[in-house]
């Protein structure tokens, strides 16, 4: 069982880093970065992914089958109160208008 994850961007491998250098004089190479599992990266896209860049590059070479997963064929919507109210400022008669928008539960509670 491994516990660790090469970094999955296409292009991770060519990226001019210092620390992705590996190899002896005449033949080094640039290699993927390898992600260590640990406490923080456990189920996150930072177990995968090394960087927002890479996360970012593999979704745009993969968009098609990660939308294909999951299709959204309609909006969603989210019930909500919309509430203005008139807010006073200052000393002098500021005011302005404060709108607040309050998620409702439909389903009971
Ligand atoms: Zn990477």
């Amino acid at each position: 069982m491994s516990n660790f994850n090469w970094c999955h961007g296409p292009t991770c491998h060519e990226q001019h880093t210092q620390d992705r250098i590996r190899g002896v004089k005449g033949s080094k190479v640039l290699r993927t970065r390898k992600l260590r599992e640990n406490h923080y990266n456990q189920r996150s896209i930072w177990g995968y992914f090394c960087s927002m860049g890479c996360y970012n590059d593999f979704a745009k070479e993969h968009m098609a089958d990660i939308i294909a997963i999951a299709p959204r064929t309609e909006a969603l919507e989210t019930p909500i109160e919309v509430t203005k109210e008139q807010v006073q400022y200052g000393y002098r008669d500021g005011t302005y208008t404060s709108t607040r928008i309050t998620t409702v539960d439909n389903n009971g509670g």
